[in-house]
Parts: structure tokens; sequence; C-alpha cells
């Protein structure tokens, strides 16, 4: 069965998935959606016994059709292999009464690898199925790990550039120093003087800028994203729903069909939408908890049905969910609005006018599988705090919002169900927020030192990402204003 991809703001646009990845955005801004989400018929007995990389084919070949079983068994082979620091690429484990999903086995210790140690490679195989002759010019924003995972997956792949957009000010040193001191001539890495939304509703503007367009076309080459809004980012997701379930059944933890919760530290709401189109794919996933830092904004959205981004933009020690328009939740809005793209581009036009808009009831209604809710700062800490001191197990700050957002449900509910908890980052990544959560008594060590000392508590060797920062050279030094952007990428590729 072949599946296409319509456009959530014009439903009369369907392109292949190899065409969805390629352009990234639709022409009118809106995103590509699956007109029908595929049946994972397999059954769990068979899922078991598969490998990381089987689970990746028999998920994605549901979702990339026009794609011959030989192109995507090569890029799923050239993405999850020895760069992930484990043979299992996402390992489960079991913690204070929860599951935790690691999926920062990856090169740059965040669970953006999941997608984009594959997407480089899905883009160049689309690019090549669709003739393309010009380059492909990377435009990513980012709000701290999409943009070196981006860029550790794009760096001299040949045939494309990538330029990185981050807030000068709206990430951890560690993430910085991780894309500063990117290698690769197709490389470039721009700080801006504003906060992620600013930085992304930038390169928005750069996608449907048709003078922008035109003028790269004349130079050999075109835009395309490897941010979430792009569905080759999206479908690579999905697979470790399914692959932690399996896992799950295979160790006795579960019997067939028993349901199971999944709650995600969100953004973007990417990855959460990647457990909701895994639900819909037949997995049994029972709630879709959304866990939200003090930048509340889908909290509210799932309980009055509003979503309002009128309010102040809060720095916090989970920044990349430090994010008040969240991208991927458009494609959840069409769906709810019964796949209306018409009503969809209506709740998105009144979203850019005047950063607000509501849903209907019966809307609202089906929404029931999600709950939300968020942690403040405090609590985030104290959840390390005691995790730790519980345990022994050190998670970082976005796994311990979601960790503090599920024991608020279980609270709330009595709901006993398991639960899968994704753990979004290694707390190597966000080593001073952890270690101050733990002990006050870390607050004076520089970042490697608490590194190591890191190391020494939690008993975990320092990842590799973390020892080849410590003495690289910075290579990307520009700063600019949010509205300079477009002037940033054309010195880049020296047109204009
Ligand atoms: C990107 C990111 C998130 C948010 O994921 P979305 O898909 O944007 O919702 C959470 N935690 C970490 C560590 C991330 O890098």
């Amino acid at each position: 069965m072949e599946i296409l991809y319509t456009n959530t703001r014009d439903a009369s646009e369907k392109v292949t998935a190899s065409r969805a990845i390629l352009n990234g955005l639709a022409n009118n801004g809106g995103l590509y959606v699956p007109t029908e989400i595929p049946k994972l018929d397999i059954p769990v007995e068979e899922l078991a016994g598969m490998s990381y990389q089987e689970t990746a084919y028999a998920v994605m070949s549901r979702f990339l059709t026009d794609f011959t079983e030989e192109e995507l068994k090569t890029c799923i082979e050239r993405a999850y292999d020895s760069k992930f620091d484990t043979p299992e690429i996402a390992p489960l484990t079991y913690a204070g009464g929860a599951y935790y999903l690691e999926l920062f086995h990856g090169p740059t210790i965040a669970f953006k690898d999941m997608a984009l140690s594959i997407l480089p490679h899905l883009l160049i195989t689309a690019a090549r199925k669709n003739q393309v002759k010009n380059d492909i010019v990377i435009l990513t924003a980012t709000s701290g790990d999409t943009g070196k995972a981006a860029l550790a997956g794009f760096a001299d792949v040949e045939g494309t550039k990538i330029v990185v957009f981050y807030p000068k000010d709206g990430v951890s040193p560690i993430q910085e120093k991780q894309m500063v001191t990117q290698k690769g001539e197709n490389t470039c890495v721009v700080g801006i003087h504003g906060n992620f939304d600013q930085a992304q509703t930038g390169v928005k503007q750069m996608f449907s800028d048709p003078e922008l367009k035109a003028e790269l076309d004349a130079a050999g080459y075109q835009f395309s994203s490897a941010n979430s809004i792009n569905i080759g980012r999206l479908v690579p997701q999905i697979v470790y729903y399914v692959y932690a379930y399996a896992k799950m059944f295979a160790n006795g933890e579960i019997g067939k069909d028993d349901p199971i919760n999944v709650v995600v530290p969100t953004g973007n709401f990417g990855n959460i939408l990647a457990a909701f189109y895994a639900k819909n794919m037949g997995l049994p996933i029972a709630k879709l908890i959304c866990a939200s830092n003090e930048n509340k904004v889908l909290y509210d959205f799932f309980s009055t049905g509003v979503y309002d981004r009128n309010r102040e933009f809060i720095l916090t020690s989970s920044p990349s969910m430090d994010i008040l328009i969240s991208s991927n939740l458009e494609r959840l809005i069409y769906w709810i609005a019964g796949a209306d793209a018409e009503k969809n581009a209506e709740l998105m036009r009144e979203l850019s006018a005047g950063g607000k808009y509501t849903v209907t009831p019966q809307m609202r209604e089906k929404l029931a599988d999600f709950y939300g809710n968020y942690t403040s700062e405090e609590e985030t800490a104290e959840v390390i705090r005691s995790l730790y001191g519980d345990t022994g197990y050190v998670i970082d700050t976005h796994t311990a919002v979601a960790a503090g957002v599920y024991r608020k449900y279980k609270a709330e509910t009595g709901d006993m169900t398991k639960t899968v908890i994704a753990s979004t980052a290694s707390p190597f990544k966000f080593t001073r927020s952890v270690m101050d959560a733990i002990d006050r008594k870390y607050d004076g060590m520089g970042d490697f030192e608490l590194a190591d000392e890191l190391s020494k508590i939690a008993n975990v060797k320092v990842p590799q990402a973390i020892d080849e920062i410590r003495s690289a050279a910075v290579r990307h030094t520009t700063v600019c204003e949010p509205e300079e952007m477009p002037q940033a990428v054309k010195a880049f590729l020296q047109i204009g």
C-alpha cells in the first residue's frame, strides 16, 4: 500500500515520501502528514526478536513506501552503527518505578541523534530518486540539541551544506561548545541575539521567501530542513517506541497486548507526536503524557483547549524544551480537526496573527489520550536529587521534567500501568544543572571537572562526545540579529 503525504494547510497537495522529505516544509508553511497511518501488522512475538535496525526497517518501510528495500536498509545500516555506544541503540533502564528509554547513546548524546543520524541518508537518497541537481542546503533552528546532531549528521556529506542558528544566550555551555567546534567545510553555525522561537520563525520565513528561493536556485542550491517539521525526522522516531514495547514484552515485563503509558519531555512536540503515530499504528499505548517545563504552553493547551503563546519566554535548566511555538502540534491539530486543512490553516493564521487559537469542543474530545502537566525548576532539581539518592541513577534535566510530571500523574490518577519515560539527553550534556541539583558543593567547578565528578558518582564513563570537545578549537564565531539571518546564509553560500 502506497502512503502519500499531504499538506496540513492545503488538501490539494499530495506528494511521495521522498518528495516530502526533500521539501521539508510545504510552500505555504504547512507540514507534511501521511494521508493514512499504516498498521503495524507484525505480531509482538516477532518484534521481540528483532534488532533495532530490523525494527527500524519494519516501521519505516510502512511509511516511506517509495523507498526500495535496498535503499532503506542502506540508510538504516549507515545510521545505526558504531556511532552509537551500545549495540542496543536505545536501551531501557528500570529505576524508581519507571522504565527509562535511553535515547542518548548516539554521537551527540541527545535523542536528536535517533533521527538525525538517518535523515542525511534519507535526504540524499530522496534527492537521487527525484533527479535533484541542486546541492541541498539544510537550514536549522536549534534550542541546543538539534543543531549539534544535525551538524554531526551532515558534516562532509557530499551534495549538502548545513547552516545552524542557535540562541546565543539560550543554550548550555556544553551545547554551545559542541556546536562552535564542529568540523566540516560544509557546516556553518550562527548565534542569534534572540530566543529559539525567533530562530525558528526566521528559518520558516526563509523557507517561504520566493525571492531567496530563486536566488538560491540560480546558484545551484535549494533549502531543506533538518528540524522536526521534516517528516524524515518524525518517522525514525516512531521506531523506538515499538522497540521499547517489544523489549518489555521480550523481558516479561508485560504480556501480549498489555498497554503501557509513555511520558515525553516535550518542546517542539515531535517526539510525543511520534509516540502518537506509534499508537495509531496499533502499538498498545494507553496514555501519552506530555511533560513541559515552566514554558507550559502545552499544559495550558491540554487543560483549556486554548493555545496561547503570548507569555514570557522563560530560560530554564531544560533549554531544549524552552519553546512557546511547538511546530509539530500543528500535525495533531490537523488530525483532531478530522484532516481538515482549511480549519487547520485558519487556526495557524490566528496563531501567527495574534499568537493564539482555540480548538472546538469536538476537537478537544479527540485529545482524551493525552495528559499534560509541567514541573517547576525546583521540582526538576528535586527529581534528579531524589532519584539519584534512592537508586544511584542520574538523569538529565529534560528527563527529570518527564519523571516529575509522571509522579504528578500517578498521584492524581493512581494509574499503575507500566510506564516508559523517554530519556532524551545524557546527564553529561547538562552537567552543571544536574550536579547542582545533586549537591550545591559542586558550584565552583568547571564544566569538564563536573563531567569527571559525574562520571565518578554515577559510575558511568564520560561519553566520547564530551571528551572530544575538551580541547577542540572554536571554528564558528558568527553572531547576528534575527533579521540578519538571510544575509548570514547568503554570506556562507557566497551569493547575493
Ligand atoms: C529536543 C529535545 C526535547 C524536546 O523534543 P521535541 O520533539 O521537540 O518535543 C526534549 N529533550 C531534549 C534533551 C531534547 O533535545
